[in-house]
């Protein structure tokens, strides 16, 4: 799951996107109301953190305009002010949620998770390739009826891997993808990632879904 920010002061934004990443999502930040709508504007997000006093742009504005432009992605507004204007206001304005600051880390991932689920429940959160299953949800994997813990980046790999089943995918894209670095060329990073993974998803079943293409990278398909 990606994740867009908008958020100024630096401090939260950096420990909000500290947290997140330690669970799993991908974040982008942006620091101000112009960018964040640009950014937001890209769909490329899951769902859109907001902050309401912005510079260049505030919250309420930059919402107003997002939805104008005709995109649903899920927003969850923060607020310093606990007026039930602001958050009729927020709501009325296409907020689908908001949380008043100061706010308690894990408040804000279940907000997150709840407006997924939402969004996600009009649409089938299972992927499945072969007898694999992933709940993008719950981040559950099954074979065979076996259920695999995994962990954040784990989850991470694999559900890249699945949402592209049958392509190769490069080192290169996975590093920055689920790592959200950019390459380096002596790093094994995504090897060792893989031979991890391979042992809890494909070595208990036989048959192997995790395929690696020489000098290439890595696909998962049924072979
Ligand atoms: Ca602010």
């Amino acid at each position: 799951m990606h994740l867009l920010i908008v958020e100024d002061e630096a401090k939260t934004a950096a420990y909000l996107r500290r947290g997140l990443q330690e669970n799993g999502f991908r974040v982008d930040v942006a620091t101000d109301g112009v960018d964040g709508l640009h950014r937001a504007l890209e769909g490329t997000h899951d769902l859109v953190v907001l902050d309401i006093m912005l510079p260049r742009l505030d919250g309420w504005e930059l919402l107003r305009q997002f939805r104008a432009a005709g995109r649903e992605t899920p927003v969850l507004m923060l607020t310093a002010r606990d007026g039930v204007n602001d958050r009729v206001k927020g709501l009325e304005g296409g907020a689908d949620d908001y949380l008043i600051k100061p706010f308690a880390f894990s408040e804000l991932l279940a907000r997150i998770r709840v407006a997924l689920r939402r969004v996600q429940s009009q649409t089938d959160s299972t992927l499945t390739v072969g007898d694999l299953e992933l709940d993008v949800l719950t981040r559950r994997a099954v074979r065979q009826n076996a259920r695999i813990d995994l962990t954040a980046r784990e989850f991470a790999l694999l559900w890249l891997l699945m949402r592209h089943a049958g392509e190769v995918l490069s080192r290169t894209l996975i590093a920055e993808k689920v790592w959200d670095m950019n390459f380096d060329g002596d790093s094994n990073v995504v090897e060792v990632a893989v031979r991890r993974l391979r042992r809890k998803v494909d070595a208990p079943f036989g048959r192997p879904l995790i395929h690696t293409v020489r000098g290439m990278g890595y696909v998962l398909e049924q072979r």
